[in-house]
């Protein structure tokens, strides 16, 4: 039987394209080669200087139906001169490599820097001189601190949703001072999104830009000591996960009072699926992509994925679950927090009609069966080997 004939949001039929995909071997990259093998005919260039993430799309039965269309390319866009030649065979090219785990922005803001905005310039070059469409994944911390936490807090503005709903085309973007180099990742990102929209101003670049909101499920970062190293610090979902597995508190930066939506992966994914296959839409905006319902506290989210470990697990919690740590001692010098951020969906809503699905529990409860599934047995291990004298 001939499958369905696939059409975008006007009707009109989907034609099969090549996409260079830099920084494929992440953790949103795996996911949407996944999503792209199994349920589009598109091609994909896989870029990236690891492929563990992807090797089941990679190193399956030659029988797969997606073998002939994702092909691995091990380089590092810093100092590779393959890049260009990928980008001219492709249709479309999406950006997603970059430094982007808030312990390195403070400690290691060179590289931090470099990666975001310099080791970005050649890519949207090459796009734009050669005239290829562009999605270029920047992040919701381009906003950085939100209005409102400059009043009292006790300020009825505070309430306001004018003083913390993040627009694209509305939002100040608001850094702390230079030696807070937490917003090194912040700025540059800032910057290479200004290169991109000026290319597009400019020169006629066909651009997208997506600012994603803590999106998180399985395969994000990696628990240190197991599949990274053991001092590495990952985003919260990953320290959280490590805490749980080796029964150990949830450690709060600063007492947890800092505010997140998380949205998961596969609801996230769709969108960018949209981008890709409705470039009249989606060319030319920026995307907050992002679930408003889902917010909570840094404490909140440490209590809920106690609980939802305990269940997944069938281990009792700690009877003391979490512990302060101050930001100085977690994260070192220059450490500084995003207040809160929750984004505004009208223009995605608008262009591309999409709307995050699950809950934070329900992805939680996913996400961490994924986490005790994947690691468990490999944590009892690590833990029970004598130490040496
Ligand atoms: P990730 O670290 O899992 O993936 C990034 C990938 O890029 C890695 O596999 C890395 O090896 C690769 N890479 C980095 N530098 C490279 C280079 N020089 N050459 C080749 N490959 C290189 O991160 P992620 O969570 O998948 O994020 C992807 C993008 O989305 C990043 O640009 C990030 O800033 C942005 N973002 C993500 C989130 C989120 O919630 N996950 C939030 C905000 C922004
Ligand atoms: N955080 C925490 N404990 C941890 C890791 C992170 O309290 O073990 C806090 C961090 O200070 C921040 C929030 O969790 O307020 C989200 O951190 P993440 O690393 O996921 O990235 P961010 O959302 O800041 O970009």
């Amino acid at each position: 039987m001939a499958s369905p004939v696939r059409v975008d949001l006007d009707g009109n039929p989907i034609r099969p394209i090549t996409i260079c995909m830099i920084g494929a071997g992440g953790f949103i990259g795996s996911h949407l080669c996944e999503k792209l093998m199994a349920e589009t005919p598109h091609k994909v260039l896989a870029v990236d200087v690891y492929s563990d993430k992807i090797k089941h799309l990679l190193e399956g039965p030659a029988s797969l139906p997606w073998t002939d269309r994702i092909h691995f390319h091990r380089l590092n866009i810093k100092n590779d001169s393959r890049l260009e030649g990928l980008i001219k065979m492709s249709d479309l090219t999406i950006n997603l490599a970059a430094i982007c785990t808030p312990a390195d922005y403070n400690t290691r803001p060179l590289d931090t820097i470099y990666s975001n905005f310099i080791d970005a310039l050649p890519v949207v070059k090459y796009c734009s001189e050669n005239n290829k469409r562009l999605i270029h994944f920047s992040t919701c911390e381009v906003y950085g601190k939100t209005i409102g936490s400059f009043l009292p807090t006790d300020h009825p503005m505070r309430q306001d949703p004018a003083y913390f709903i993040l627009k694209e085309d509305a939002s100040p973007c608001i850094f702390g001072p230079i030696e807070k180099q937490r917003w090194s990742y912040a700025c540059a990102k800032q910057l290479i999104e200004r290169l991109v929209y000026a290319e597009g101003a400019e020169n006629g670049l066909e651009f997208t830009i997506v600012r994603p909101f803590n999106w998180i499920g399985p395969r994000m970062d990696f628990i240190p000591g197991i599949d990274g190293p053991s001092e590495g610090v990952p985003r919260v979902l990953a320290c959280f996960s490590n805490n749980l597995l080796r029964h150990e508190p949830l450690k709060l930066v600063d007492g947890g009072q800092s505010q997140r939506t998380f949205v998961y992966i596969k609801d996230a994914i769709e969108a960018v699926l949209l981008m890709i296959e409705n470039p009249a839409r989606a060319n030319g905006h920026i995307f907050n992509v992002g679930n408003p319902n889902n917010e909570v506290t840094v404490r909140q989210l440490a209590e809920m994925m106690t609980e939802v470990y305990s269940k997944v697990s069938g281990e009792p919690p700690l009877e003391v679950p979490t512990v302060d740590v101050s930001s100085k001692e977690f994260y070192g010098e220059g450490y500084d927090d995003s207040d809160k951020r929750i984004p505004d969906m009208t223009i995605i809503n608008r262009q591309l009609g999409w709307n995050p699905k699950t809950s934070l529990w329900d992805l939680l409860e996913s996400t961490l069966t994924y986490q005790h599934r994947t690691y468990a047995e490999a944590i009892k291990q690590v833990t029970s080997k004598p130490l040496a004298s």
